[in-house]
């Protein structure tokens, strides 16, 4: 197997090399839930039963591990069965800090579910270290983060995240579902656990629901997700693990050309009339822009804006051509989200606005088409929406 360390080479090559029984370049889909014992206790190379292994899925765990800089790799059949995992490391009666605009399925898992068996939650600004840091009472156990966060787009001190956690001996996670390892690698900053949605940036092409959880070494996270996994057992399968390690490799190209069309997106709306704000970490003038910039590649993709009063969202997303108003976001087609409405439809209008997730925020996951029919489209539903 290559040592090389470039990324974009380790996306290619890192997680698996050849077959070594036929040579294929790519691997096998292990369509198997057994395999077969020569005799008693003796499984064949370590292969028992496909919950607890399997060689395809395999290759995807040591891909992820490989480009997180992480000890292990494990590979769930949802971002939401991953993060659960991860949530199952803790017992009743800890207390987990969670960023306050965290993605929506964490918020209501760990509030309606996890809080049942006694697990406590509470919401933090996790851009204020200081407030981190009065909030960590003896029965705190683990930080929580996302930066970017979603839809405002707020950026989080990994470094800092870490050093708190060493200081008090907990463990800090973060979702780097919107970063991606090509762009942001939170292992190495010390941050003990990296989740991802999986059906994002790294399977690209919006035709799959994956999961992911890469381990530093070091606290025995390791063998406790390990277990979790075979435990509850909600694992990614073969035909899954596939198609998620043939996204996985293209994730540079697709990344680079996101990001470029993000860029002049964001340069064409913030010079627009229709436009009263724009939310994008690569943005000189963006609260968050110098952090981010510490310690990520770039903005990344995805951002937010707001339309100016006068002008009707709902006239906006009906005139859309080219961008397609879904959920989800980091496939290689746009698509555009009112965070008011779908992804944070659940918060009380009052306390949105007060977070500025107003009526008039549009978030948009720019694809790899060609930037003049994005700029075209977005020109065309701006007039259309003005009321
Ligand atoms: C989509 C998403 C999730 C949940 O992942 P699923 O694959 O939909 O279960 C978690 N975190 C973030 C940031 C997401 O965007």
């Amino acid at each position: 197997m290559s040592t090389d360390t470039h990324i974009e080479t380790v996306l290619i090559h890192g997680g698996f090399d050849h077959d070594t029984q036929t040579g294929a370049v790519n691997v096998p889909i292990y369509q198997t839930s057994t395999y077969k014992q020569q005799s008693l206790n003796s499984p064949t190379n370590g292969w028992e039963y496909s919950r607890t292994g399997n060689p395809t899925r395999a290759a995807l765990e040591n891909t992820i591990k490989v480009l997180e800089g992480g000890e292990a790799g494990f590979a769930f059949a949802s971002g939401m069965a991953a993060i659960s995992a991860v949530l199952m490391l803790f017992r009743a009666g800890d207390k987990i800090l969670v960023s306050r605009n965290v993605y929506g399925g964490t918020f209501r898992v760990l509030d309606k579910i996890f809080t049942r068996f006694n697990l406590n939650y509470e919401l933090v600004d996790t851009g204020d270290l200081k407030k981190i840091e009065e909030r960590i009472t003896p029965d705190v156990k683990a930080i929580y983060v996302e930066t970017p966060t979603n839809p405002l787009m707020e950026i989080t001190d990994l470094a800092g995240i870490a050093a708190l956690a060493g200081k008090y001996g907990i463990i800090s996670i973060v979702d780097n579902t919107f970063m991606t390892p090509y762009l942001q690698r939170p292992l190495s900053f010390g941050i003990d656990i990296v989740v991802h949605s999986a059906t994002k940036y790294l399977g690209g092409h919006s035709d799959l629901i994956a999961g992911l959880v890469v381990t530093a070494g070091g606290k025995g996270l390791a063998d406790k997700i390990a277990f979790i996994q075979n435990s509850t057992g909600g694992v990614l399968q073969p035909f899954d693990s596939f198609l998620l390690i043939r996204g996985i490799k293209t994730l540079g190209v697709r990344m680079d050309r996101h990001v470029q069309n993000a860029e002049k997106l964001v340069d064409y709306l913030s010079a627009h009339q229709a436009v009263s704000r724009v939310y994008y970490p690569g943005l000189k003038e963006f609260a968050g822009y110098e952090l981010n910039a510490s310690q990520a590649v770039n903005g990344g993709a995805m951002f937010s804006f707001e339309l100016k009063k006068g002008y009707d969202v709902r006239k906006f997303f009906h005139s859309l051509k080219v961008f397609t108003l879904a959920e989800s976001l980091g496939g290689v087609e746009s698509l555009a989200c009112h965070p008011a409405t779908m992804t944070h439809a659940s918060i009380p209008a009052d306390i949105r606005e007060k977070l500025g997730i107003t009526d008039n925020l549009i978030r948009l996951s720019p694809g790899i088409e060609h930037i003049d029919s994005l700029i075209a489209d977005l020109e065309n539903a701006l007039n259309e929406s003005r009321s």
